[in-house]
């Protein structure tokens, strides 16, 4: 990648993994497009918070999973930013239920903002990237994709699904110098585990062999390896951020 201005997309980054990744990534000086669907107080914030490291930050309403939504909100990024660098699929949602209890439309929510969510976000911008010869894709996967888990069908099928367009992804665009790599996270503090009962938590931390959950800054610790210079010669990697969890 060239050493100019720099700006990354990112989805579902107005809290969590993703805000923390926007945040790193704007230590290192990259202009930032928040892709959000959530309330607005949030993005506003969270607009404020990139800002403060003195780079460009934009808020864009978008539901990934609608194909059309997402296109124009990649053509609107790249009309306000001139062009993209760096995308980072991090947009996800849980609809957990054990399968006998889990009904089609759980199924589907889960699929679409996921799955298809990372696809059209890829779909969208990879043209540039690939005229560019350049560009860095990192998806967010999960452990529960690597080995499965009761009650997240859905998720972890979706998850699976992520690792599968990462590694097609990643042959189809190689030979443009475009690199495309997932992170697994285990178990992280944020608002989507903070939902789980105590019980559950507990549990969760007796099987991680570091004794812990690990937090959005760990996770986007390892994204921003992944966007940087320094991965150039990284693709179709799957890295567990999970503190020993599905090893
Ligand atoms: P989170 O705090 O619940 O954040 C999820 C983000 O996804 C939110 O910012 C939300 O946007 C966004 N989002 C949801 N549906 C969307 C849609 N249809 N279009 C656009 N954005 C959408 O969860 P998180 O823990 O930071 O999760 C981030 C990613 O890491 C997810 O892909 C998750 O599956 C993955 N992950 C998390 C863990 C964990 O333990 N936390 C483990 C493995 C993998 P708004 O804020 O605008 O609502």
């Amino acid at each position: 990648m060239s050493t100019d201005k720099k700006t990354a997309v990112i989805t579902g980054a107005s809290r969590g993994i993703g805000l923390a990744t926007a945040k790193k990534l704007a230590s290192k000086g990259i202009d930032i497009a928040v892709v959000y669907i959530g309330s607005q107080e949030e993005a506003d914030n969270a607009k404020k918070e990139i800002e403060a490291f003195g780079v460009r930050a934009e808020m864009y309403y978008c539901d990934v999973s609608d194909f059309e939504q997402s296109k124009a909100c990649v053509e609107k990024i790249m009309e306000d930013f001139g062009g993209i660098d760096i995308l980072v699929n991090n947009a996800g949602i849980t609809r957990d239920k054990l399968l006998l209890k889990m009904d089609e439309a759980d199924f589907d929510a889960v699929i679409n903002v996921n799955l298809k969510g990372t696809f059209n976000m890829i779909k969208h911008t990879c043209r540039q990237f690939m005229k560019k010869r350049s560009g860095r894709i990192v998806n967010i996967s999960s452990v529960t994709g690597l080995m499965g888990n009761a009650g997240q069908v859905n998720y972890s099928a979706s998850k699976a699904g992520v690792i599968g367009i990462t590694k097609t992804v990643a042959k189809e665009l190689a030979s443009r110098n475009v690199t495309v790599n997932a992170v697994a996270p285990g178990f992280i503090m944020t608002d989507m585990t903070n939902v789980l009962s105590d019980s559950v938590k507990e549990q969760f931390t007796k099987s991680i062999p570091m004794g812990r959950g690990g937090t959005p800054d760990e996770v986007a610790n390892v994204i921003a390896f992944l966007c940087s210079d320094e991965a150039s010669y990284i693709t179709g990697e799957v890295i567990r951020i999970d503190g020993g969890l599905a090893m």
